[in-house]
C-alpha cells in the first residue's frame, strides 16, 4: 500500500466527550463494522470497559475510505480519557502524525481536553480540532469555538461540528483526517523497523504485538530479533487490526498491525522495543518514558496456596499495562505478596478488576499510599486539602482554569469525586507531579484488638490527626462483623492511644438450625461458611473482611 495514502491518527477527549462513539461512526462509514443500532463502543473490548462505560486501553483499528477516487488506508487508535489512563494516550500519540481533539459542545475545554491538547502538540502532531454533540439542546459551538481559539490558538475556521451520535458531518471528519493529517514518513525501501507499542498475552497463541512499521516490511516466516533481549524469533502470523485481526501475508511501512513470533514470556515483548530482521540490524528507537507510580498499593493472594497463580496472573496483566511497577513484598498478617504502583485510584480499582474477570483471580488490595520522602527526627475543599493558588486562566467568560499545587494523598483517593459533587458536575480535574515538598506529617497506626494492622497504617497530617483516626475507627466498626469476641478498634500516635471503638461480640452457629439434622445439609453449611471465610482476612483472632483495606481510608 503507497505509504503517501496511509494516515495514523487518534482521537483524544476529555473522559465522555464522545470519543468511543465517534470511532463507532468512523467504524461503520468505512464499512468495517455493519450498520446497526447495536454497536456501542465497539474498540472497548474489555469487560470492565463495558461495564464502567469508560475506555481503559487504547486500541487499533485499520479502515479503507476512498477520496477522490482513491482508496487510503487510516489508522484509527482510540485512547482513554480519564488522568490514570494518560500514559496509553501518550503511546498512541507516538504511532500517530495527527489527531482529532473532540470536544463536547455543551460542555466545552475540560482538564483533559487541556492535558491531551498538550500531548499531542509537544509531539508535534496535526491537531484537528472536532466539536461534538451540537445535536443536543444546550449545544453552544459558537462558545467552544471561541474557547479553542483562546486556549489552543488553533482558528476558529479549522473546527469542524459534527454529532457523533446521530452521524451528523462524520463524513468531513474522514475529509479532514485524508487532507490535513500528512502521511508517515516511512522509508519501504530501508531495512525493516517496527515499533512494539502494545502487547497482550493470549492463551492460547502466547504474545500478541502491536507494531508500528516505521521502514521497511515484514512477512510470514522472516526472522526477527527485539533489541531489547537480542533474541531471534520467526514470525508465525501477522495482519491489519480491522478492528478484528485480520491476517495478511506483509505489514508494510506506515502500516498499524500485530504479530505473532513465538514469545512466550512478558519480558519478551516489551512495549516501547523495536523490531528488526535478524541479518538486518538497525539502532532502537527511542522507546517510551517510564510510567511515574503516584499510588501504592499492596496485594495478596487470599489463600497462600494462589500465590504462584496470582504471580503469572499479575505478570501478564501487566504486560497489557506496562504502567503498573511491581515489587515483591511480604507482610506478617498476609504472607507473601507484591507492592504495586498505579498512576491512579481509578487505574488500581481498574487493575483488580481485570485480574478478578479477565485472569480469575482473587486477591486482597490494602490501601493505597502515596510515597513519602522521609527525615528521620521526629476555599472550600481546597483550604481543607493544603492547596496552595498558583495560576489563573479564563478559558471565556464562564469558565476558568485554576492551578493549585497539592499534597498528592489529598487528591488521589476522593478529591475528584468531591470537586464534582461540589460543582455540580461542572469541574473538571487533572494533575501532574510537582516534586516533594516539606509538611508537618506523622505515622498513625490502627489496632485491632491491641495488634497493629500493618496495612492500614497511614501518615497524615498533625492538624487532622485526631479527625482521621476517629473516622477510621467509626468506618472499620461498620465494615469488620461481630465475631465471638468482642473487639477493640483504636488508632494510637506512637505509644498514644486517639480514638477507640468497640464491636460487641456476637455468636453465630450455622449448625444450630439444623441439630439432629442430616449429614449433607451440615456439610452444606459448613462449605458455605468456609466460603464466607475465603473473603475474609485473619488479623491476630480477628477475621476481617478482604475490601476493608480499601473502604475505611475513603472519606465519606
Ligand atoms: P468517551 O468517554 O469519550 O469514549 O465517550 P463515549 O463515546 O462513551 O460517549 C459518552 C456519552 O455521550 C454516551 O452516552 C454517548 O451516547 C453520548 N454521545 C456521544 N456522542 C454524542 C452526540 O453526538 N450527541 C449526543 N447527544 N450524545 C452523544
Ligand atoms: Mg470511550
Amino acid at each position: 500500500f503507497p505509504v503517501d495514502r496511509i494516515r495514523n491518527f487518534c482521537i483524544i477527549a476529555h473522559i465522555d466527550h464522545g470519543k468511543s462513539t465517534l470511532a463507532d461512526r468512523l467504524l461503520e462509514m468505512t464499512g468495517a463494522i455493519a450498520k446497526t443500532d447495536k454497536n456501542k463502543q465497539v474498540l472497548d473490548k474489555l469487560q470492565v470497559e463495558r461495564e464502567r462505560g469508560i475506555t481503559v486501553k487504547a486500541q487499533t483499528a485499520s479502515l479503507f475510505y476512498t477520496h477522490h477516487g482513491q482508496q487510503h488506508l487510516l489508522n484509527l487508535i482510540d485512547t482513554p480519557g480519564h488522568v490514570d489512563f494518560s500514559y496509553e494516550v501518550s503511546r498512541s500519540i507516538s504511532a500517530c502524525q495527527g489527531v482529532l481533539l473532540l470536544v463536547d459542545a455543551n460542555q466545552g475545554i475540560q482538564a483533559q481536553t487541556v492535558a491531551n491538547f498538550y500531548l499531542a502538540f509537544e509531539a508535534q502532531l496535526t491537531i484537528i480540532p472536532v466539536i461534538n454533540k451540537i445535536d443536543l439542546k444546550n449545544a453552544d459551538p459558537e462558545r467552544v469555538e471561541s474557547q479553542i481559539e483562546n486556549v489552543f490558538d488553533i482558528p476558529r475556521e479549522d473546527c469542524i461540528r459534527i454529532s457523533a451520535k446521530l452521524g451528523t458531518n462524520v463524513e468531513n471528519v474522514l475529509q479532514a483526517v485524508v487532507e490535513r493529517i500528512p502521511p508517515p514518513t516511512a522509508i519501504v525501501h530501508d531495512p525493516f523497523k517496527a515499533l512494539v507499542f502494545d502487547s497482550n498475552f493470549d492463551h492460547y497463541r502466547g504474545i500478541v504485538a502491536n507494531i508500528a512499521v516505521f521502514a521497511g516490511h515484514v512477512k510470514k516466516g522472516d526472522k526477527i530479533v527485539s533489541a531489547h533481549l537480542g533474541k531471534a524469533y520467526e514470525v508465525n502470523e501477522l495482519g491489519l487490526l480491522c478492528p478484528q485481526e485480520h491476517p495478511t501475508q506483509k505489514l508494510f511501512a506506515g502500516q498499524v498491525g500485530y504479530l505473532i513470533a513465538g514469545m512466550k514470556e512478558v519480558k519478551e515483548a516489551q512495549i516501547g522495543d523495536t523490531l528488526y530482521h535478524q541479518d538486518q540490524p538497525v539502532e532502537a528507537l527511542p522507546g517510551f518514558k517510564p510510567a511515574k507510580a503516584m499510588v501504592f498499593a499492596g496485594m495478596y493472594p487470599v489463600d497462600q496456596s494462589e500465590y504462584p497463580g496470582l504471580r503469572s496472573a499479575i505478570e501478564r496483566l501487566t504486560l497489557n499495562d506496562s504502567s503498573v511497577t511491581v515489587q515483591r513484598d511480604s507482610s506478617l498478617a498476609l504472607g507473601a505478596g507484591w507492592r504495586l504502583g498505579f498512576l491512579g485510584l481509578l487505574h488500581m480499582e481498574v487493575f483488580n478488576q481485570r485480574l478478578e474477570q479477565e485472569y480469575n483471580a482473587s486477591v486482597i488490595i490494602t490501601a493505597p499510599t502515596v510515597p513519602y520522602k522521609a527525615v528521620l527526627s521526629s476555599a472550600k475543599l481546597i483550604k481543607n486539602r493544603r492547596g496552595i493558588q498558583n495560576n489563573m486562566m479564563y478559558v471565556d467568560d464562564h469558565r476558568v482554569m485554576m492551578k493549585y499545587l497539592f499534597p498528592l494523598n489529598e487528591i488521589v483517593m476522593d478529591f475528584y469525586d468531591l470537586l464534582k459533587s461540589l460543582s455540580s458536575g461542572y469541574a473538571s480535574f487533572d494533575y501532574e507531579n510537582a516534586g516533594y515538598q516539606a509538611a508537618d506529617l506523622i505515622k498513625m497506626d490502627i489496632l485491632l484488638n491491641g495488634r497493629p494492622v500493618e496495612e492500614l497504617t497511614t501518615i497524615v497530617h498533625r492538624a487532622r490527626a485526631y479527625s482521621t483516626g476517629k473516622a477510621i475507627c467509626e468506618r472499620l466498626k461498620d465494615s469488620i462483623p461481630r465475631q465471638m469476641f468482642e473487639i477493640a478498634v483504636q488508632a494510637s500516635i506512637g505509644s498514644k492511644i486517639i480514638a477507640r471503638e468497640t464491636i460487641k461480640a456476637y455468636r453465630k452457629n450455622v449448625l444450630a438450625k439444623c441439630y439432629g439434622g442430616d449429614i449433607t445439609r451440615k456439610m452444606k453449611l459448613l462449605k458455605k461458611q468456609a466460603e464466607g471465610k475465603k473473603k475474609m482476612r485473619r488479623i491476630g483472632n480477628v477475621e476481617v473482611p478482604k475490601d476493608v483495606f480499601i473502604n475505611v481510608l475513603k472519606r465519606k
